[in-house]
């Protein structure tokens, strides 16, 4: 049963000083009070609007970045790569505005919203260190009778939709490879947190993006503006994060122009933790990787399979230190853990627990949400949870920790791969060969071993399986924008 008194159920309130400084954040974007309204999940208080684009007006931003791309284009890579540093330096300079914003609007504590703007910014500054390197080669024909150039062009106008989870990283990690490779974009954020996404791109151009370069576009009816803005033949290229069943759509969409799709979706993490792991290392580990952004996060373990030696003790200690994070909104003093996105997610929390409990599984803490106004749900740890409970087949997006025992490696990997997604995956053993093997073994585009945390600037993100295509990161993430040519010179 949980071990929280009442005493323990009260919500850290929100700091005034420090939503002030979001405010004013959200006053200079310079938006009007009408349109699509913005809450802070943590008080349901509306904070700002977003215009509600129609169909007609995206397809006209749509020409406009298509018109100031016909420049960009032609721009040398190094002053492309200019632009991009001074926008990170704005980033930077504005590091605490960014951290209150994206904390006001999506929820996240102030300490992991400025985690995100250095993961975010750290995109702008490595695409803009990337746009300089060489972007192709030259090579002898085997038989002697050509000399031939592969040269990478931008591929074109590229279409970014973003979720709302982390509303600066998934928009720079997009935005920063499409600009350092050449390419014009339209830009539409999630309306639940699209101020992020005004105030960076303001940024943008401050810091010299040329005017158009960069549509955002806000809309009620996501259907509709991918309906029409997929479908236009100046757009080029799809690059979509978000759940799965909305990239098939997209997927589909993109057929009919058959544009270059890059797919970041939905995530169902394993976390393994064997007998042999450092304890110290695998709670810290689980804490992170789960409670991480309130659990909201793609590769956020999902499925927390421990081997029976030591399953006791973790499952045990893993809930007392749940039990001890503060709950409370995102901007207030202390708050570790802050409110889900909306109070969909928190029925769905209720929902999750109670269908793995009436499946088996024991409550070792938490599994309640909290009343008044936020979204909140507290810190949750469920043992011995059974393979076909909800809580392991679905995504969870949320603080729960859902713990399955295991015996044997095979039978570990097995269970972790027992999943049609295949984004992130965890392994926490402190014999280096089994935690290499199993990540080898493991069916997924990331693995952390022996750390909750595997995302870098300097990483090739992206899945396998159901998960998506495409990598977002490293050097790979700009050729999602850049198309191969080759010139074949004929030689005597
Ligand atoms: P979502 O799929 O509901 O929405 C994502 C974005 O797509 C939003 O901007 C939304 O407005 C838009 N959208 C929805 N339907 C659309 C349509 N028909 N046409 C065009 N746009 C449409 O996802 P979400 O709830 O915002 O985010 C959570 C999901 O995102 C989770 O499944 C999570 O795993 C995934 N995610 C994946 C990654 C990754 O890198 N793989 C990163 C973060 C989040």
């Amino acid at each position: 049963m949980s071990q929280m008194t009442e005493a323990t159920r009260t919500l850290i309130a929100p700091d005034a000083a420090t939503m002030a400084i979001a405010d004013a954040a959200i006053e200079s974007i310079g938006l009007h009070d009408e349109g699509i309204a913005v809450a802070d999940p943590a008080t349901g208080e509306t904070i700002g609007h977003v215009p509600n684009r129609s169909v007609q007006t995206a397809l006209e931003f749509v020409g406009r970045a298509e018109t100031a791309g016909q420049a960009w284009a032609k721009t040398s890579a190094r002053g492309r790569a200019d632009v991009l540093h001074a926008w990170h330096e704005l980033l930077i300079r504005h590091r605490e505005q960014i951290a209150h914003l994206i904390s006001r609007e999506m929820g996240k504590t102030l300490a992991e919203a400025a985690g995100e703007v250095k993961y975010g910014s750290d995109f702008v500054r490595w695409y803009a260190e990337e746009a300089v390197r060489p972007a192709g080669d030259y090579r002898e024909a085997p038989d002697g009778g050509a000399s031939i150039l592969t040269r990478r062009a931008p591929v074109g106008l590229a279409v970014l939709i973003t979720p709302w989870n982390f509303p600066l990283a998934m928009a720079t990690r997009k935005i920063a490879p499409a600009l350092a490779a050449g390419c014009p974009v339209v830009v539409k954020p999630a309306t639940l947190t699209p101020l992020t996404t005004y105030y960076a791109v303001k940024l943008a151009v401050e810091a010299g993006v040329p005017e158009g370069l960069i549509q955002v576009v806000t809309t009620a009816d996501s259907a509709a503006f991918s309906g029409a803005v997929l479908r236009d033949p100046r757009v080029r290229k799809v690059s979509f994060t978000g759940s799965t069943p909305v990239g098939r759509q997209l997927l589909e969409l993109a057929s009919k122009n058959v544009l270059r799709s890059s797919m970041e979706l939905g995530g169902n993490a394993p976390l393994i933790v064997f007998d042999d792991a450092d304890m110290e290392r695998a709670l810290e580990g689980t804490l992170a990787a789960k409670l991480r952004n309130g659990g909201q996060s793609c590769i956020g373990a999902n499925r927390i399979y421990v081997q029976d030696g030591i399953a006791d003790e973790f499952g045990a200690e893993l809930a007392r230190r749940f039990a001890q994070v503060p709950v409370g909104a995102g901007l207030g003093a202390g708050s570790v853990l802050g409110p889900l996105i909306d109070d969909r997610a928190v029925r769905q929390m209720e929902s999750l627990t109670r269908n793995a409990v009436d499946m088996g599984a024991e409550l070792l803490t938490g599994g309640y949400s909290y009343d008044g106004p936020g979204h909140f749900f507290a810190p949750t740890v469920l043992d011995r949870v059974v393979a076909n409970a909800d809580v392991v087949r679905e995504e969870i997006f949320g603080p729960i920790a859902a713990i399955q025992r295991f015996s044997t490696e095979d039978e570990a990997v097995s269970q972790a791969n027992d999943t049609e997604f295949g984004l992130a995956g965890y392994v926490f053993s402190e014999n280096l060969d089994r935690a290499l093997n199993v990540a080898d073994r493991l069916e997924t585009g990331i693995v952390g071993i022996n750390q909750g945390v595997p995302s870098n600037a300097a990483a090739p993100f992206g899945g396998v399986k159901q998960s998506g295509l495409g990598r977002e990161g490293g050097a790979e993430g700009i050729e999602e924008y850049q198309s191969i040519r080759f010139y074949n010179i004929a030689r005597r």
